[in-house]
């Protein structure tokens, strides 16, 4: 069983408020307020010692890690960052740890206006849990669920930075040093596109935010919106380090490592000069990977013919026997 289907089996159930939009199965849930002018998106995800990060990892690289996750959820809704809320599992006080934390999570939440307004600290195995808050006007939020046939397929930035600056520092790939810098700090400080989804509203289909790698992510866009897609693999975009890699690595750490937090989107054929209109103004580029096709599942091609990763993405149960 992985998780989304244990999700799905104990939690998933009808919505009884009028105010729930959109509740489980979204980056975020959406709540319309009786009388408010705005949508409130809603998001929350847990970093776990040994599990999200190492023990080594700096306070500083935690903090910021946490927030960027749930803003990275915020930024696939297209929404404005509002608010968080901070859950603190610490197993002792550590003074020196929890400054490096505080100057990490304040960092980013300066730089998208986020505000610290409470949470909860107790005592235990090191865990962070951070709940955000984001505003979006009623109806214009991008949900995973509007993909349709003939729409394009796109993703922001680089894929892949992550799961190298993973393997370099596992040492499982030697690196030549001018990438070694840009990777680790891919994975350790990615930015959230925040911009790029608020840029988006109005023209994406669809989106989501890719945490657990494009096959997997892409995945839930086809399952919610009942689409298909076909990729060119040529079109990934994958950086100069990537290239120096790509003979050991293959394509599959950009398709299926994940904690890249770049976002995937869908747009309408008739929306693309809408979307060149906006690209140009943005910090990364939005790069055409495919098309949303009728039917179900994912096709991948190189030119030469149909591939297949050797596993589908990042998944906390998918281990035969771990739960
Ligand atoms: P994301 O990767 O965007 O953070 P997740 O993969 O963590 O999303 O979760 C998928 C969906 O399931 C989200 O809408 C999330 O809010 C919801 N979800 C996850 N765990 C639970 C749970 N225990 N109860 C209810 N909803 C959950
Ligand atoms: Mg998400």
């Amino acid at each position: 069983m992985d998780e989304f289907d244990l999700i799905e089996e104990f939690f998933t159930r009808p919505t009884r408020r009028a105010e729930v939009v959109l509740g489980v199965g979204d980056d975020a849930a959406l709540l319309t307020l009786a009388g408010a002018a705005n949508t409130l998106a809603v998001t929350t995800d847990t970093l776990i010692e040994g599990v999200h990060f190492l023990p080594s990892a700096p306070g500083f690289d935690v903090g910021y890690k946490a927030l960027a996750v749930n803003v990275s959820d915020l930024a696939a809704m297209g929404a404005c960052p509002l608010a968080f809320l901070l859950s603190l599992t610490l197993p002792a006080v550590d003074r020196s740890w929890l400054a490096g934390f505080r100057d990490g999570l304040f960092a980013l939440a300066d730089a998208v206006g986020l505000d610290l307004i409470g949470g909860d600290t107790v005592r235990g195995p090191l865990a962070v849990t951070i709940t955000a808050l984001g505003t979006v006007a009623p109806g214009t939020a991008l949900r995973r669920d509007g993909a349709r046939p003939g729409d394009r397929v796109y993703v922001s930035g680089l894929l892949g930075e992550a799961a190298l600056g993973f393997f370099l520092r596992a040492g499982r790939l030697s690196l030549p040093p001018e990438f070694q810098e840009s990777v680790l700090a891919r994975l350790d400080r990615p930015w959230p596109r925040i911009h790029e989804g608020q840029a988006l509203v109005g023209i994406a289909s669809a989106a989501i935010d890719i945490s657990d790698g494009l096959v997997a992510d892409l995945g839930h866009i086809l399952k919610a919106s009942g689409v298909g897609a076909r990729l060119d693999l040529r079109r990934l975009p994958l950086s100069d380090a990537y290239d120096a890699a790509f003979p050991t690595l293959g394509y599959d750490p950009a398709l299926v490592f994940g904690d890249d937090y770049e976002l995937c989107f869908t747009v309408p054929p008739e929306r693309v000069p809408a979307l060149a209109g906006v690209a140009s103004r943005l910090m990364c580029g939005l790069h055409y990977i495919g098309d949303i096709v009728a039917g179900a599942g994912l096709t991948l091609h190189d030119g030469q013919g149909a591939y297949t990763p050797a596993r589908a993405g990042y998944n906390h149960f998918d281990d035969a026997g771990s739960l």
